[in-house]
């Protein structure tokens, strides 16, 4: 039996479903502007909508338009309109979230996702119990630069739990990666969106249910 001090949850794709690639292009586009940019370049509006803070420095040049302040309005708005959708039922809780009602272990969440959003998921699914720490990224570029693989906010998460006696459940390869790198052991949550996806580093776990996690972490 292998029994841990502590289980980290990934959120998105793991706690509640993926946040739609279409929200993110709107939230992008209406960020742009917000800027006054009423037809931003379509790289640009994907590199936004993706995260991707080392191809949106172009705006700088292209656009004469300081990253910082772009990528600012582009967090808030993704904060407000995720939220939205929350509300909505466009962003659902999955179903087996309430296996975690078996599980005694101190939980908590690391998610690369803005922290206003993920706290704004515990809070209005009633999870806010379950969870000792909730960690989103900070709506800033270094916040961003902290997203996983990067171990900032699971470091964070483990130091505030005062334990590495953990296990890290996501649902991507970069959440296998961050479990490595931050020394703890890892559980691959295969959901159906993640059919094919391949992990270049083998997880301690692999599941496809929150149900099937919490049964194998009894065993
Ligand atoms: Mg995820």
């Amino acid at each position: 039996m292998t029994t841990y001090e502590a289980v980290v949850f990934d959120n998105d794709g793991v706690l509640v479903e993926l946040t739609e690639s279409e929200l993110l292009r709107r939230v992008a586009r209406r960020a742009f502007e917000d800027h006054g940019i009423e037809d931003p370049p379509e790289d640009l509006v994907e590199c936004a909508a993706d995260g991707d803070i080392d191809g949106l420095a172009a705006v700088e040049d292209e656009l004469d338009l300081p990253l910082a302040d772009y990528w600012a309005t582009r967090e808030e708005r993704a904060v407000r309109h995720q939220c939205e959708a929350i509300e909505n039922g466009d962003k659902p809780l999955y179903d087996d979230v309430t296996a975690l009602a078996d599980l005694s272990h101190r939980m908590a969440v690391v998610s690369n996702n803005q922290h206003g959003t993920v706290e704004f998921i515990v809070e209005h699914h009633g999870l806010a119990d379950h969870f000792e720490h909730v960690a989103g990224r900070e709506p800033t570029l270094d916040g961003a630069r902290r997203r996983k693989p990067e171990t900032h906010y699971l470091d964070r998460a483990l130091d505030e739990l005062g334990t590495r006696d953990a296990v890290y459940v996501g649902d991507s390869p970069k959440d296998v990666e961050v479990a490595h790198r931050a020394g703890v052991d890892s559980a691959f949550l295969r959901r159906d969106h993640r059919a094919d996806t391949a992990l270049d580093r083998e997880p301690t776990y692999e599941v496809e249910t929150l149900t099937d996690l919490v049964d194998a972490l009894a065993e």
